[in-house]
């Protein structure tokens, strides 16, 4: 018996990274996944390995920032799969720079895609979580939210997830949904990756720094998020719901 065993998920941003890690944990516990990504074809490396492990699981492409690319993307899984259980946002994207050289762009595409994708999804979701009265959802905010200097967009767009977060809880808690939110700390991804090279650092370095800096002395792996996310979608945490879980090693600054 797994944790999901009848239950249908959708990962948003799924072919890498943390969303990867969730979709094949999800799956290894049970549930059937739907893998969103920009593109089926990017998308369709994670529904293979979940798949070969013996799981069940669909690509799907799709723009979550776009209302007709959702609309279209969960129709698609509750089309495969029969209904749809639970939601992770987990699609994200930085475009860093400093406030005096950070652009109108810079700061619409990652609200866009970091905040509008979790709304758009959590409001086309909804429609099956609530007429089922059973739901889960759990967004990715970051620990950025509490400030991070180049980060301005990024920071604000996680701290926004926060405020959906709480206030969908609100929402929806009255039809079995619940609604929770992963802020992780630093996790070796491409992400990181890219912004060890922004400012100047091999990745190997930047962790190594981030590792010293953080009380357990390691930074996270995208395991670590998706075994809180797994926590947050399953029936056992039925009674957390409004919240912000950080995992980041105790690194809180
Ligand atoms: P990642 O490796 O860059 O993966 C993000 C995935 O999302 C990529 O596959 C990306 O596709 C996809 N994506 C981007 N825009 C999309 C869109 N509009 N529609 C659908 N998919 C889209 O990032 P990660 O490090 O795994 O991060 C995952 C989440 O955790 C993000 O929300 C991030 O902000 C959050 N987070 C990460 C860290 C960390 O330390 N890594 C810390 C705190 C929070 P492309 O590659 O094709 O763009």
């Amino acid at each position: 018996m797994g944790r999901f065993d009848g239950r249908v998920a959708i990962v948003t941003g799924a072919a890498q990274g943390i969303g990867a890690a969730i979709a094949r944990r999800l799956a290894d516990e049970g549930a059937q996944v739907g893998v969103i990504d920009l593109t089926a074809e990017r998308a369709q490396g994670t529904a293979d390995e979940i798949v070969k492990a013996g799981g069940a699981a669909i690509a799907v492409g799709a723009d979550v920032s776009k209302t007709a690319d959702v609309q279209a993307a969960v129709a698609a899984v509750a089309g495969e799969f029969g209904h749809v259980d639970i939601l992770v946002n987990n699609a994200g994207i930085t475009r860093d720079n400093l406030l005096f050289k950070m652009t109108d762009e810079d700061w619409d595409t990652v609200v866009t895609v970091n905040l509008r994708s979790a709304f758009l999804m959590s409001r086309e979701c909804q429609k099956h979580f609530v007429a089922q009265k059973y739901g889960k959802i759990v967004s990715l905010s970051s620990r950025s939210a509490r400030g991070n200097r180049g980060q301005a967009n990024y920071a604000a767009s996680k701290a926004g997830i926060m405020g959906l977060t709480s206030t969908l809880a609100i929402e929806l808690g009255p039809f079995g949904v619940n609604v929770n939110a992963v802020a992780p700390g630093y996790i070796a991804t491409a992400m990181t990756d890219a912004t060890a090279k922004r400012v100047g650092f091999a990745p190997e370095d930047f962790q190594k720094a981030s590792a010293e800096a953080t009380p357990v002395r390691r930074v996270g792996t995208p395991e670590d998020i998706a075994a809180v996310v797994a926590f947050l979608a399953a029936d056992e945490s039925s009674f957390v719901s409004g919240q912000t879980i950080h995992v980041n090693g105790g690194a809180d600054r």
